[in-house]
């Protein structure tokens, strides 16, 4: 029988349609990365950080704006020189990894602090801006110490938002600028409170932010008992609202803060009590993803006018905390409609803050005062990026060099089936695409119906399926509109989970750009959905950012190369900095990928620089992950050597040294899809292949 590719050759020769191949090859040769650039629309969301150099890899352009060409990093290259020089150990490649680049992250920071600097200068504002990050943004420890260490000269800070989110920023914010603030949301019991003003009495700033009213008992008890002069401020729920996924928390039935009657209530209490002095901050937040410049001036206007009343009610009001929301652009539209986009620069996110301010503050006749935001996504999601590796493709159409299921065309199909067939080929002929593929429906129901009555072999129903994808991929390429559960010609697995690490794709229908690393001076011909490893229908991703000349904002499709045999093939996703890595759970028990760290050393000594790569945190092992159900590997381990004896005993195998070796091995390895084969050499007896 002729392989796959000959076949599907000869039905299109028989057919008279044009080979795919050739097509592709003729498309491939006027491909060019600058093609690959706007299909992806890399510079629409990745401007300053990310493009296309001339070998067709995604670079990394760490120093934003300010990064020469020589600075560029280019990340498939970069992995596999990593990956010869095994400087990363045992899971890589084999395992999902996130990068993160330090130098983006400074350049964000820098970014919004110089955006707001310069807005301040531009119309005359007499406060100054001092921003806190929020850290349930991201907790990992290297991403929160180098906030507060490229932070510190401008006195940048931290929020919390819970209890151990405090002592991780109170124990952070040790080593940064004394003028930073420590910014306590949250619900809050007499802990969280104690806490809050011990770190007072370790030279912290820390901002005791009421949200509930009877907060407040407890911050003016324990202040008392404790002999701590808090630092007050409220959290306002506010009458303006935004409609995007995120306004859920803003608005009068949002979620959070205090109402007007509340903010009343508090102010005499604390007079009663002469510590109206201790209210020093007003805080508020809009909701993540502002939309639009008129949302954030509304929400913004409101909140400056309860400042304003609060500093004439007699507060010692010096602060008013924006709260966050500053957006990021994960589709590039620059669109205000979409949960997915912002219409706005941070540079105009900060002059409209300033402005609103700033008319309330005149209107009112109110000292201007220090503006803090609690900006997390706009700070961290570009300086992370995840890069996965394609384990294998499930192509709908016959285009693999693979052999595959034979195509019989020929006289060996049933009677009925046969001529089904040539009814199809007559249909394709004339260009009936529609009613093409309904016959080609039919052939496939009526082999199903054949197979199930013993009057079709699993081969000639192989090759049926194989026809009507065929068929499913000519009409296509003819115009044929196409239901989505066909518009992509295969399925791309990945060594990932979705559910550990880009977890807001299943849960919100987040937006990730999502692109192949390398190759992208080729022509991506290949349109996929991605599955990942997980035992879930859901652990799929098949809605992307949309590809130049779609019209769309979404993609139901990714445009991806074909695999080449022992060639690896990475997809990047990125912008995910923000909330993946907390949010993420460990679902068919896949943990967490390994972190390194890629920044150039003494960059200004141009002679001595070096790119740095290095892991700061391993991945989760299959112990790991187990011990987060509870399961001790070491107890496991033994019940494990006890069966073995036993099997020992029985004659089962013949000796346990090997077996042993191989078990304790698997506890300790990667809980993705690896290539290491560790567990199997041990068994084998053999040295471990690296
Ligand atoms: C989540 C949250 C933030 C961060 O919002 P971003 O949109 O990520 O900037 C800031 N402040 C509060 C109170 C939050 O709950």
């Amino acid at each position: 029988m002729a392989p796959l590719a000959e076949s599907v050759a000869a039905f299109y020769e028989r057919y008279g349609l044009s080979s795919q191949q050739e097509g592709n090859a003729r498309k491939a040769k006027s491909w060019s990365v600058n093609k690959s650039s706007s299909l992806y629309k890399i510079n629409a969301w990745g401007s300053p950080y990310f493009s296309v150099n001339a070998e067709g890899n995604i670079t990394v352009r760490p120093f934003g704006r300010h990064t020469k060409q020589n600075e560029e990093i280019d990340i498939f290259q970069t992995l596999e020189k990593a990956m010869e020089d095994k400087v990363l150990g045992d899971d890589f490649p084999f395992s999902p990894i996130i990068l993160r680049f330090p130098d983006i992250l400074k350049d964000r920071l820098e970014t919004l602090q110089s955006a707001f600097d310069s807005a301040i200068q531009a119309s005359h504002y007499e406060g100054r801006f001092q921003g806190v990050f929020p850290v349930k943004c991201n907790q990992d420890r290297s991403v929160v110490e180098n906030i507060v260490k490229f932070g510190t000269p401008f006195h940048f800070g931290l929020e919390a938002g819970s209890k151990a989110e405090l002592l991780l920023a109170m124990s952070s914010l040790c080593s940064g600028s004394p003028h930073a603030l420590l910014v306590c949301n949250g619900y809050k019991d007499a802990d969280y409170v104690a806490l809050a003003l011990l770190a007072r009495k370790l030279r912290l700033n820390s901002f005791i932010v009421l949200e509930q009213e009877e907060e407040l008992d407890l911050v003016i008890n324990l202040s008392r008992s404790l002999c701590i002069e808090p630092l007050i401020g409220l959290r306002a729920k506010l009458h303006a609202k935004h409609n995007g996924h995120f306004g859920e928390t803003s608005g009068e039935n949002g979620k959070f803060g205090l109402t007007c009657m509340q903010i009343v209530n508090i102010v005499s209490k604390l007079r009663r009590c002469k510590m109206l002095h201790c209210l020093q901050l007003l805080h508020f937040h809009i909701g993540s993803q502002i939309p639009s410049l008129s949302v954030l001036y509304d929400g913004v206007s409101e909140a400056a006018h309860i400042y304003c009343e609060l500093s004439n009610m007699g507060a010692n009001m010096h602060c008013i905390d924006i709260g966050g929301g500053l957006g990021v652009d994960y589709d590039g539209s620059h669109f205000q409609e979409s949960d997915m986009s912002v219409g706005y620069t941070v540079e105009e996110y900060a002059r409209e803050v300033v402005l609103a301010v700033k008319d309330a503050c005149y209107m009112k006749g109110v000292k201007q005062p220090t503006l803090c935001s609690e900006s997390g996504r706009a700070i961290v999601s570009h300086h992370s990026v995840l890069v996965f590796d394609v384990v294998s493709a499930e192509e709908k159409i016959g285009t693999s060099e693979d052999e595959g299921v034979p195509l019989q065309v020929d006289g060996t199909l049933p009677d009925p089936i046969r001529r089904l067939c040539d009814d199809l080929a007559a249909l394709i002929w004339v260009g009936n695409y529609e009613s093409a593929m309904e016959c080609a429906n039919s052939v496939k129901l009526s082999s199903v119906r054949h197979f199930k009555k013993g009057e079709l072999s699993l081969m000639h129903l192989a090759s049926v399926n194989t026809l009507y994808d065929l068929i499913a991929g000519i009409t296509e390429k003819r115009g044929h509109k196409m239901s989505p559960e066909t518009s992509y010609d295969a399925v791309y697995h990945i060594n990932l989970s979705i559910f550990r690490s880009m977890p807001d794709t299943w849960a919100i229908g987040q937006l990730f750009p999502i692109v192949p690393l390398q190759r992208l001076d080729e022509e991506p011909t290949i349109r996929a959905i991605l599955s990942d490893l997980t035992c879930d229908s859901d652990g799929k991703i098949s809605t992307f950012v949309g590809h130049e000349g779609m019209g769309s904002a979404r993609s139901t499709c990714l445009r991806v190369h074909p695999l080449v045999r022992r060639k690896r093939y990475y997809l990047g996703m990125f912008l995910g900095g923000a909330y993946q890595e907390a949010l993420g759970g460990i679902h068919n028990l896949f943990g967490a990928p390994p972190v390194v760290q890629i920044s150039w050393k003494n960059r200004r000594e141009m002679k001595t620089r070096k790119l740095q790569v290095s892991k700061v945190r391993d991945g989760q092992t299959i112990s790991d992950v187990l011990k987060c159900m509870q399961f001790e590997p070491s107890a496991m381990l033994q019940t494990l050597h006890l069966a073995l004896q036993r099997s020992l005993k029985d004659g089962l195998v013949e000796e346990e040294e090997d077996a042993m070796r191989a078990l304790d091995c698997s506890f300790s390895s990667t809980t993705y899809l690896s290539t290491a084969r560790s567990v199997a050499s041990a068994l084998l007896h053999t040295a471990v292949i690296g």
